[in-house]
């Protein structure tokens, strides 16, 4: 960890933490189930100013402008205002981003080899030399009590600007002896700069332990401020303010939780004795976080239960018989035990809400065409949504075939359809002639008028959000079960936040006949023999996929990296083979004839950008050349290759990148290893979580929650999983949250998360 940048810009981060801290600040809420707006509502309270030395000190409000504080005056006030420091609430929750353990402060004598250790001092000398290696940043300090040291930081110029002569400070390190400059030498040690008089007393005067703290808290900062200022308008405000903190749990809650109360939890945030002092501290607010979320995520579903209504869908043995019949196969243990889920659920008269995860490839559509056929022998109306045209019209396919020797009407909708076939085919729609209804999201959620529609199943969730759902004119007066699938498997602890008010069904495995992929990470130098593969297994009959990155989010960039690897390889590599071309640019029309040339085996090649890596299925393609894989996330890679292996024959994947020979793709060759060593799409998930964090697909902002203050997915996973059973606990023993001591509990959910999760009233 690098030392207090005093130039951290955390403007952006300023507004949107706003709700949490006025979740904590009671008083200065302004209503009490709205959203507070961050933007209008940041002046803080002015009562008579602090010079006013005559008047009786007003009561600590939480709600104080800043200037109430030692330490702060206009200037410096301006200053927090940056950071997003209003008022004494938002300083109390301007967590530290990390600390300095000062805990062993010495005098030079008394160092010890190798140990982490503390002297404190006044620099002295400052010098930089290039080297063949870099730049090497010298410092001589002179330290309290006698004796000096050196420091000595390669490539780290930063720590030259704040380091002039003559500033005191606290260098924190492991030092080393060195003989030949007879002196203690400390390397990348952490440097605390302190304020003059902030540490009381000489080194000499008192053998160990200054009046400074013994983990020196790191805030992040802006410019002009520097630590000492923000350590020490903390160290003042917190022996006034800590103690007007409103807990919002009970004391018992916070002894089963096992959590520090809320002043305590503040105060040791920001000034622990020991690290765990400080973890118990930050568990304390994480576990909040994630425990009210939990919270309004069970209310949601309760609420969902118990004011909507759906059709009651119940199976038999005969209908049961019936749709089997219409498979080609048998169904596979899994798929079996998520359609006794979904039946549990249809017959219920309250909406399915459900989330099918399968891995690539697992069998998820036949699920899906079950629960379809299930609702269509009641006569109720079902519709299958998909993100693109592309696979719409597959999954119209895979219906087709499926139906064929069924009376059950499919109607297709479609963007390019002409005026008169559309309307034939929503009057089809309209009078329940139509059963079945595919297309893609865009077009089903525009007003259709059904019959009696019973169930939606919407297919690759996660290209759009789940919770914008299209209010559908069902047509029967009742809300319809939702299926919800995604063809990415996504982390445990994402499952539970994001989508924790859905029921969630998991498929893991392939069907029987599905082929194991065998995966390699090849060097350039293996690229000849890799064709000589690719064209053997053609010439046999199989088909390929070649899979480009996407250069930049422009037009002609995409369509020319594709391009030349599509020309390169028709007149080298793959000369002689028919070879075409898909990618995000094209129109849906050519896209279909692509995709149709393709699957019908007119054309062995396919170069295609990252538009194939949803739910393509060509079971003839058997060979995936993926070209700069250190481009590709994981969970993407995954997708890519579950393309192949679809059908009866071997299926071979590479993966090509130069990430083996440049250290700045440490990440991506980690990546590619896990990427080879493993085919289950669960276990790629969580490794791709756990390197990347959230990314786009899953980060909270995106489907609209609050992001958190301090909470982190892939860092917090045990802590969810002890706030989410106590959560539900509690919703289930309180599903209003009316009892007196969750009141505060209940005020966080609606502050936080009425809105986005429209939780209305919950009493
Ligand atoms: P995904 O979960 O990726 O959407 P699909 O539903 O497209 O997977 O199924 C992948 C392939 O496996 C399809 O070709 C499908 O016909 C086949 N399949 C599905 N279930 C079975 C089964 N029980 N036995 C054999 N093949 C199956
Ligand atoms: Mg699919």
């Amino acid at each position: 960890m690098s030392e207090p940048d005093d130039d951290y810009n955390l403007n952006h981060f300023a507004d949107a933490e706003h709700d949490f801290i006025s979740s904590f600040a009671d008083e200065f809420e302004t209503s009490d189930f709205g959203y507070r707006d961050p933007v209008s509502d940041v002046n803080p309270e002015v009562r008579s100013p602090k010079s006013d030395a005559n008047s009786r000190k007003p009561e600590p409000r939480l709600s104080d402008g800043l200037t109430y504080l030692k330490g702060v005056g206009s200037a410096r006030a301006e200053l927090l205002v940056k950071l997003g420091i209003r008022r004494v609430a938002d300083l109390l929750f301007y967590f530290p981003r990390d600390y300095v353990d000062v805990a062993d402060l010495r005098k030079p004598e008394d160092l010890v080899e190798g140990q982490l250790q503390s002297v404190l001092g006044v620099v002295d000398s400052l010098e930089r030399k290039q080297t063949s290696r870099g730049v090497v940043l010298a410092m001589g300090m002179v330290c309290d009590g006698g004796g000096y040291i050196r420091a000595f930081w390669f490539n780290q110029m930063y720590h030259a600007e704040q380091m002039k002569s003559g500033r005191r400070l606290l260098m924190t390190g492991k030092p080393k002896w060195d003989n030949f400059r007879n002196a203690w030498v400390f390397m990348h040690p952490k440097l605390t700069y302190l304020a003059d008089g902030e540490a009381v007393g000489s080194i000499a005067d008192r053998s160990i332990g200054v009046a400074l703290e013994p983990m020196q808290p790191i805030y992040p900062l802006t410019e002009g401020l520097q630590q000492h200022h923000l350590r020490k308008i903390v160290r003042n405000a917190l022996p006034i303010y800590s103690p007007v903190l409103d807990e919002v749990f009970p004391e018992s809650f916070l002894v089963q939780n096992k959590l520090p109360p809320i002043a305590d939890a503040v105060r040791k945030i920001h000034f622990p004795e020991t690290s765990d002092e400080a973890n118990a501290a930050r568990r304390r607010f994480i576990f909040q976080e994630l425990f009210i979320l939990q919270v309004a995520l069970a209310i949601r579903k309760l609420q969902r239960q118990t004011a909507l209504k759906a059709p009651a869908i119940e199976l038999s043995p005969k209908i049961d018989t019936r749709i089997r019949k219409l498979f080609p196969f048998a169904l596979t243990e899994s798929q079996e035990h998520v359609i006794r889920e979904i039946t549990g659920d249809l017959r219920q008269p309250i909406p399915m809400n459900r989330l099918l995860q399968g891995d690539v490839g697992s069998g998820k559509t036949v699920v899906a065409v079950y629960a379809m056929l299930l609702a269509v022998a009641h006569d109720y109306q079902a519709v299958f949504m998909a993100p693109t045209e592309v696979l719409a019209r597959q999954h119209l396919r895979t219906l087709e075939l499926m139906l064929e020797h069924s009376r059950v009407k499919i109607a297709p909708l479609f963007g390019g359809q002409k005026p008169v076939e559309r309307t034939k085919v929503l009057q089809d729609i309209a009078s329940g002639e139509a059963k079945v209804i595919v297309g893609t999201q865009a077009i089903i959620a525009s007003e259709i008028d059904f019959h009696q529609l019973g169930l939606v199943v919407i297919d690759e969730q996660h290209k759009f959000g789940v919770r914008q759902r299209a209010k559908l004119k069902t047509g029967t007066g009742f809300d319809p079960h939702y299926l919800v699938m995604t063809a990415t498997p996504i982390p445990r602890s994402v499952t539970m936040t994001l989508f924790g008010d859905l029921d969630v069904s998991i498929m893991r495995g392939l069907p029987p006949g599905r082929r194991k992929i065998s995966t390699y990470l090849a060097e350039p130098k293996q690229r000849e023999q890799w064709w000589d593969f690719v064209r053997k297994k053609l010439r046999d009959g199989r088909q390929a996929f070649v899979v480009v990155p996407l250069v930049e989010e422009s037009e002609q960039f995409d369509a020319r990296s594709i391009r030349e690897t599509h020309d390169s390889l028709a007149v080298g590599p793959l000369n002689g083979f028919t070879l075409a071309m898909l990618h995000g640019r094209m129109s849906n029309d050519e896209k279909a004839k692509v995709m149709y040339d393709f699957r019908t085996g007119e054309t062995q090649v396919l170069v295609a950008t990252s538009v194939i890596e949803v739910g393509v299925d060509v079971p003839n393609a058997t060979l995936m050349t993926i070209e700069n894989g250190e481009r590709f996330g994981l969970a993407q890679l995954h997708q890519l290759r579950g393309r192949i292996g679809r059908g009866n024959h071997p299926a071979f994947c590479t993966v090509f990148s130069d990430a083996a020979h440049k250290a700045q793709y440490e990440d991506a060759l980690t990546r590619l290893k896990a990427f080879v060593e493993s085919t289950d799409g669960f276990k790629l998930a969580e490794v791709d979580f756990e390197l990347r964090g959230p990314g786009e697909l899953f980060g909270t902002q995106q489907h609209g929650f609050p992001p958190f203050h301090i909470a982190d997915l892939a860092r917090d996973r045990e802590v969810l999983l002890e706030a989410r059973p106590v959560a539900m606990d509690m919703v289930r023993n309180d599903p209003g949250l009316v009892l007196a001591q969750h009141a505060k509990i209940r005020k966080q959910v609606l502050t936080r998360y009425g809105k986005v999760l429209e939780l209305g009233d919950v009493g």
